[in-house]
């Protein structure tokens, strides 16, 4: 059972009140770890550590140099990547073809990104009659990021990355239930030689660590990704402060099929959008709206394409589908199937959770459901589950207002190979973000980011470096002292 420690200006440290929480294996049931459950005196060290080092050597590093810090970091990962891969899928459950092929990797290219982006960073220059403009980006200070359990790493490295190549020093607080690679993120950080307090880590709950972290004077911005409550408990805290803030929370994800769609190739695709990592991406699509005239063919295939994906062991390159994150989390989920049961609905495939000999784990069955209304509250609500609806549709207006007709506004997915209605369609939805025929492509310059009760703001590429820094504008004078 490994120990896991916060990190503070550059060592490994227990939580100043000794107490710790237990990190369960929601696959197993067992205890794979125990963490710092850490309180306002970590994150006030943390802080501090953090304010150390701005002003010594970090403070005054080059991008150059923040860059080659990211880049020694991807380095290090990529080196580990199966030790980091099995963390993850133990404090997850996720299958470990995800970690290996995507989330490490993932984290991996975050900081190389970053490295790059920050080397290539570019600023205005705006000449007047007289007078010259430019624009210096400077770092924030000490910036918090508050991360949850879904994509561990990949997350934490998506906002770790631009804060240290934009000069900040970071104080980080992952989720408590998925410790493990943050501890790893942070160890690597000591092994090459990162300026102490560049990075630190203070593991412990929301209302424990995240909250004083929040409301803590000295820290400029916050980064939070997490469920929508939280992020409005975290906004209402941050207000006083004037802290800046990026919010990335829930979603409910429309899936539009439409009957001219590339059939095999979209029910396959819709299968990887509702059920990847178990239903629990924010990006996962839960509500599939299908053209009325394709619903029958269409449900039958995605129900067996369901029936057929391999739940177990996350461990198994096999496995389709591993744990939900907790048995707590896997009997909300069912909560959400007894409750369509009672509004109404059809359990098409799935609906209860994995006996024999996954009895132990938190494993849920991929879950289909018809016949609900799309306002119902299983249709609206985020569940963040291996549980989909599926809503038929008759026209290309009522498929907008169906997905349009939730709280949330994250992303959405439209199938279809009529060109002009793809078009349409996606400029018409009220999310941050649309796949055509595609899903979770990503291009990591693009904006990231949702409306309505799914967020403010936006991250990726230079929305990134613009949220990590201020823009301070300089004006020069050319027109004083001519000619002498
Ligand atoms: P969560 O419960 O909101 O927690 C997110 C993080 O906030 C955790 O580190 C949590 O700590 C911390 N936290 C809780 N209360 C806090 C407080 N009062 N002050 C400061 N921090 C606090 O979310 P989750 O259950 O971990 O993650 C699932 C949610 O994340 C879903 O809603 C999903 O849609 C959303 N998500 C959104 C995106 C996106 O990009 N939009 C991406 C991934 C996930 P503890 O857990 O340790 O208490």
């Amino acid at each position: 059972m490994r120990i896991l420690s916060n990190v503070i200006a550059g060592s490994l440290r227990p939580a100043r009140g000794g107490r710790t929480l237990d990190d369960i294996a929601p696959a197993t049931g067992a205890v794979v770890a125990t963490l710092p459950d850490s309180d306002a005196r970590d994150v006030d060290d943390a802080v501090a550590a953090a304010q150390a080092a701005l002003a010594g050597s970090w403070g005054r590093s080059t991008p150059d140099e923040r860059a080659d810090l990211c880049d020694a970091v991807a380095d290090a990962i990529e080196a580990d990547l199966d030790a980091f891969a099995e963390a993850e899928s133990a404090d997850t459950g996720k299958p470990i073809r995800l970690s290996r092929g995507i989330d490490i990797p993932r984290a991996v290219s975050n900081f190389r990104f970053f490295a790059g982006a920050v080397r290539h960073q570019e600023t205005g220059c705006h000449e007047m009659a007289g007078a010259l403009n430019y624009t210096l980006r400077r770092p924030l200070g000490v910036v918090g990021l508050i991360t949850p359990w879904n994509l561990p790493l990949y997350l934490l490295s998506w906002k770790t990355a631009p804060a240290l190549a934009c000069g900040n020093a970071v104080v980080a607080k992952p989720s408590e239930i998925t410790p493990q690679t943050a501890t790893m993120l942070g160890e690597v950080l000591i092994r090459i030689g990162a300026p102490p307090g560049a990075f630190n880590l203070v593991h412990g709950t929301g209302p424990g660590a995240g909250q004083r972290l929040v409301e803590h004077p000295d820290v400029a911005a916050i980064s939070f990704t997490g469920g929508t409550a939280t992020g409005a408990r975290v906004a209402a805290a941050a207000a006083s402060t004037f802290k800046k803030l990026s919010l990335e929370l829930g979603g409910k994800n429309a899936a539009i099929v439409f009957a001219d769609c590339d059939f095999d190739r979209t029910v396959s695709e819709v299968v990887r959008t509702a059920f990847t990592n178990q239903g629990q991406i924010c990006l996962c699509g839960s509500r599939i709206l299908v053209e009325r005239s394709l619903v029958a063919r269409f449900t039958e295939a995605f129900v067996a394409r369901v029936r057929a994906l391999r739940c177990g062991d996350p461990m198994d390159p096999a496995t389709d589908l591993g744990s939900l994150v907790s048995l707590a989390h896997r009997d909300k989920v069912d909560s959400y199937v007894a409750l369509a049961r009672r509004e109404g609905g059809r359990v098409l495939t799935g609906g209860e959770a994995l006996g024999g000999a996954l009895a132990a784990g938190a494993f849920y069955a991929p879950t289909v459901l018809d016949g609900l209304a799309p306002t119902c509250r299983v249709s609206t609500e985020e569940i963040f589950g291996p549980v989909v609806v599926i809503h038929p549709f008759d026209t290309e207006d009522e498929a907008i207002a169906i997905a349009n007709g939730t709280r949330y506004g994250l992303a959405a997915t439209v199938w279809t190979n009529h060109l002009q209605r793809a078009h349409r369609v996606a400029a018409a939805l009220d999310v941050g973000m649309v796949w055509v025929n595609t899903w979770l492509r990503r291009d990591l310059r693009v904006p990231f980011g949702g409306v309505k009760a799914s967020g403010v703001g936006r991250e990726g590429g230079d929305h990134s470096l613009s949220f990590f820094t201020h823009d301070k504008n300089v004006c020069v004078a050319l027109d004083i002292g001519a000619g002498a």
